[in-house]
């Protein structure tokens, strides 16, 4: 098949193409299971094999996907003829920035195959961490397990040839219950970063029980609490909310796809332009975020992007000033050439698809932040006079350009004169991105940070989801509005 693709990469190339690759998954296969109250709800496989082509003729882009893969030189015409219609449209002719060329293979780490696992012992697992889920005032339980293996081949018209092998294993648990006034409360936990490899190994069933019988004792604590007052306080937010309010503010908000306007009729734009690069203070100088695409395990490292680039660990936000973006090789040239100065200097490697039948547009790999010198969690409550520790995911609303935003918690622990005095339902807080990144006034050290996993990042019109990881430490802002 490599022979057959690199004959029609030089077709089309000596056609006229200026430069043509293609993604060739012979697997592409994902296991999900869902158990509810101790039924299996769901096990479904899906599996898809097929190609995709780009290509680029006269600035402009063609793309054809089929997985019939009989005779490829259908799909190569097609993604040409595709090409020459939008050239005669082309609003802003497309220009890939320079990469070196490669012959690479990357492979995620992983121990034991998590499809080599039968169902029986797969749902044997979820079937022991309900049981221990199932205590008093649990009303719902659930677990869900979900596995993905690809093998990708991608190979250009300037010599590049990677192949990439890459599984994940996501997995988590929830429990729900109802206080006084009959709301439903509920509290989760989602695997994160295990050791240093990314298999079913890191299914690991003394962490799964530990963390099943945290998240019912603090969903029984939370059901018998009051609410969250109304109120501006300093939040201390958790791993398990501090991702998320990462992945919207900042890694959404840092596409450059989205920053030039790209996604705006779907996926939304960003309030930041290319004249603040280099000059917005976006966050208090303890604040260093980074596109980290280096880390061993996470879902966010895939070793090359999908223009054949190598993974890169790029600063985003620098002591609080912003320096960088989520790229791929189209978005930084033509950036540069908006701003009228060079802002990027080559792609960021950041260009991924979600399947063969899907182009690349830029994704965040793994945006982090950097762990501070604030010290640990008990630390850093104990120097907060007023303030409350969030954590959990309950509802997000995000402007759509990512200025401002509103999240719902599971749980809330009041903080006064650094102690915690107690547990309280219903926490929500909000803000604008800046000036909340601006407050931000402690950063927890290494011992507060963990990478944690997302498995349903959404973007792109068709819709693309895509998996990666967030690196971050505890970290406290000041002067929040919390509980409406
Ligand atoms: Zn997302």
């Amino acid at each position: 098949m490599r022979k057959q693709i690199q004959q029609q990469i030089d077709r089309i190339k000596a056609a006229g193409a200026t430069y043509v690759d293609a993604r060739w998954y012979p697997v592409d296969e994902v296991n999900n299971l869902v158990m509810w109250n101790g039924n299996l709800k769901n096990a479904d496989t899906t599996r898809e094999s097929g190609m995709g082509v780009r290509v680029l003729y006269k600035g402009a882009w063609g793309f054809c996907a089929s997985s019939d893969l009989s005779d490829i030189a259908v799909i190569f015409n097609q993604a040409l003829d595709n090409a020459r219609v939008a050239a005669e449209r082309v609003t802003f002719p497309v220009h890939l920035a320079e990469k070196d060329i490669i012959q690479a293979r990357f492979e995620s780490p992983c121990q034991i195959d998590p499809f080599s696992i039968s169902l029986s012992e797969k749902v044997a697992f979820m079937k022991k961490m309900d049981e221990r889920l199932n205590q008093s005032g649990v009303e719902q339980r659930f677990a869900t397990m979900t596995f993905m293996r690809k093998q990708i081949v991608f190979m250009d018209s300037e010599g590049s040839q990677i192949e990439k092998q890459i599984t994940e294993v996501f997995a988590g648990m929830q429990v729900s219950g109802r206080d006084d006034q009959g709301m439903t409360q509920e509290r989760s936990y989602r695997l994160n970063r295990q050791g240093d490899t990314r298999g079913w190994e890191s299914i690991n069933p003394q962490v799964f029980e530990e963390n099943a019988d945290r998240i019912v004792r603090e969903m029984q604590q939370v059901v018998a609490a009051e609410d969250c007052p109304k109120e501006d306080r300093a939040v201390i937010l958790l791993p398990g909310i501090m991702f998320l309010q990462t992945h919207e503010t900042i890694g959404h908000a840092l596409e450059l796809d989205r920053i030039l306007g790209y996604e705006l009729a779907f996926a939304g734009g960003s309030f930041v332009t290319l004249a603040d690069f280099g000059k917005l203070r976006y966050g208090s100088p303890k604040l260093t975020a980074r596109a980290d695409g280096t880390l061993i395990n996470s879902p966010g490292s895939f070793g090359y992007d999908d223009d054949g680039v190598p993974a890169q660990n790029t600063v985003l936000i620098d002591k609080g000033i912003l320096v960088g973006a989520i790229t791929g090789r189209q978005m930084v040239e033509e950036a540069n050439v908006k701003a009228r100065r060079q802002i990027f200097n080559g792609s960021g490697g950041a260009n991924r698809a979600t399947s063969f039948y899907r182009v690349p547009i830029e994704r965040m790999t793994n945006i982090n932040i950097d762990p501070g010198e604030d010290g640990t969690l008990d630390d850093i409550v104990r120097n907060t006079e007023k303030g409350i520790i969030l954590d959990g995911d309950r509802s997000w609303s995000i402007g759509s350009n990512r200025e401002q935003f509103h999240f719902a918690n599971e749980i809330g622990w009041l903080v006064e004169d650094g102690q915690v005095t107690k547990v309280v339902k219903n926490p929500t807080y909000k803000g604008s991105t800046v000036p909340f990144w601006n407050s931000l006034s402690a950063v927890g050290d290494r011992s507060t940070w963990s990478v944690q996993f997302v498995d349903n990042c959404g973007k792109g019109q068709p819709s693309q989801i895509m998996q990666l990881g967030h690196g971050v430490p505890v970290c406290r802002f000041d002067n929040v509005r919390i509980g409406e």
